[in-house]
């Protein structure tokens, strides 16, 4: 009998293996980072291969710490950074080029090319999603207009494209010859490619984009119960099959079980994600939210989300730590934002690569607003960690403007859920409690959950949710004319960061 399900967590900064057993508890786990390219300002790069070579590394580091065989594994489920766009030549296994970030903005006059006609919102009834750099479709499009001989290639069918997922599982399937060169539901959502309805790719924005067809990984559920292929990369857990895929938000939707409509998670990373299961509805964002899938079960219709993406909250604290140093390690902002009793009157906006959710402004730059000769340092950390809170509210406030569902307790995970003055100032700025489960890592859970149920190693979704636990909770204690005041400020702070790129 299989005792865990494995789960391959692929992230922006590392690369994971997880196990878990039955009451969804973490067996073990085993993590490696990679590098992080910046060739330009606003150029993110990873280099696919050695994405490739951590995921086998942490498979089976994570499998000897456990002393686990294949046999022992009932599935194997992948989540992953989204957006993040890989080509390469099928018959050399090779990349065309590192893989785009999902925070890379080199993409921007391709997307002011394509707004042009229609503007930023033209392909949002079909996709969702404004035109946007976040999304691969414009990775894409950059490829191919500037990898010499990459078109060619890829009208010849010799180049494939994936996002990461993709990526992964083409390796993991043998790779040249035989990789399996599939994606999900969720992944596929996040292209700019994809009809929400129909669950396919959309041949009138292909050829808007100009992107052969040939290249497109085939869609699939995000949790099969046949699976997507076997794993046969020369490791420990040959054998194995895949059974899940879910893109990491929405991962960790499945891994905090909001598995009803109306039911939210907020993830506090590099960046924050909140989303809002819609059920079976389609709901189009009319607050600057984008609307995308939540998950497909098998041949069961699809899930669709509602989703507040920010693009800086960990990584503000990140900018802190490298790049002012005024802490030596992320979780020291909290101690030296405890040293003053609030934000010294300051705002800090940090639209370094413009502004995601609710507003989507590529013009916008990051804002410091309020100084005065009074302000120090642990005013800035504070302002920092209040600006996630923040933009947090703002997301939550588009959400009940475009579905009318008022959240009643945020569920959350992530780095920063570890930071208490955080947490609490959070329930305060919300006005709602906040709870973090007892099982943090939802983003590994949910690929697992996802994987497990397609093997039967769970029968439902209903035994998922006996498994979530709490383990904190933070009570709003502000008083609402203090919450307004200071949200009112935020934003005026906000305005402040609009047209500066010109
Ligand atoms: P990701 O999955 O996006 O790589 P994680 O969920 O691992 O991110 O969270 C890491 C982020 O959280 C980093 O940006 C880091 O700056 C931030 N972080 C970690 N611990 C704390 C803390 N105690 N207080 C505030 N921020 C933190």
């Amino acid at each position: 009998m299989a005792k865990y399900v494995g789960a391959i967590d692929q992230g922006t900064t590392s690369t994971r293996f997880m196990l878990f057993d039955h009451s969804g508890s973490v067996v073990t786990s085993h993590q490696l980072e990679h590098e992080q390219i910046f060739p330009k300002a606003g150029w993110v790069e990873h280099d696919a291969e050695e994405i490739i070579r951590r995921t086998q590394q942490v498979i089976d580091g994570a499998m000897k710490k456990a002393g686990a065989r294949a046999t022992d594994l009932s599935a194997v489920g992948i989540t992953n950074q989204r957006e993040t766009t890989v080509v390469w030549d099928k018959n050399t296994g090779k990349p065309y080029y590192n893989a785009i970030v999902w925070q890379d903005t080199r993409t921007g006059d391709i997307v002011n090319r394509l707004s042009q006609n229609g503007g930023a919102d033209r392909f949002r009834d079909k996709t969702g999603l404004p035109l946007s750099t976040y999304f691969s479709g414009t990775k894409l499009v950059w490829l191919l207009e500037n990898v010499n001989g990459l078109r060619e290639a890829a009208e010849r069918g010799d180049a494939l494209f994936g996002t990461i997922d993709t990526w992964l599982i083409w390796n993991l399937t043998g790779g040249v010859g035989d990789g399996i060169h599939v994606t999900d539901v969720t992944n596929a959502s996040r292209t700019l490619l994809m009809d929400l309805k129909t669950l396919n790719w959309d041949n009138e924005i292909l050829a808007e984009l100009d992107i052969p067809r040939q290249m497109l990984p085939e869609i699939r559920a995000s949790s099969v119960r046949n699976p997507y292929g076997t794993i046969k990369a020369g490791g420990i857990a040959d054998g194995a099959v895949l059974t899940s895929i879910l893109g990491d938000q929405q991962a960790a939707v499945f891994g905090q079980t909001c598995y009803s409509p109306g039911e939210a998670k907020n993830t506090y990373g590099t960046g924050n994600f909140m989303l809002l299961n819609t059920g079976t509805e389609i709901v189009q964002s009319r607050h600057g939210l984008l609307t995308t899938l939540g998950y497909k079960i098998s041949d069961e219709p699809a899930v669709y989300a509602l989703e507040g993406a920010i693009a800086v909250t960990g990584s503000l604290v990140q900018w802190l730590r490298d790049n002012l140093n005024i802490i030596n390690t992320a979780p020291d902002v909290e101690n030296l934002a405890r040293t003053v009793k609030d934000n010294g009157g300051i705002y800090f906006v940090p639209a370094f690569s413009g502004l995601f959710a609710p507003y989507w402004r590529n013009d916008a730059r990051g804002v410091i607003v309020g100084m005065t000769r009074y302000v120090n340092k642990a005013h800035l950390a504070r302002a920092a960690l209040e600006a996630t809170a923040y933009q947090t509210r703002e997301v939550a406030d588009a959400m009940y403007k475009d579905s009318g569902v008022e959240v009643k307790a945020l569920k959350v995970d992530g780095g920063m859920v570890y930071n208490e003055l955080l947490m609490q100032f959070q329930a305060d700025i919300l006005g709602v409690p906040v709870v973090r489960p007892v099982v943090s890592e939802t983003t590994a859970l949910g690929a697992a959950y996802a994987a497990g149920l397609a093997t039967g190693f769970w029968s439902n979704t209903e035994e998922l949710r006996n498994n979530w636990q709490v383990s904190n909770r933070w009570n709003p204690d502000m008083d609402e004319n203090t919450r307004e005041e200071l949200y009112r400020n935020w934003k005026r702070a906000v305005e402040r960061t609009f047209n500066w790129v010109e």
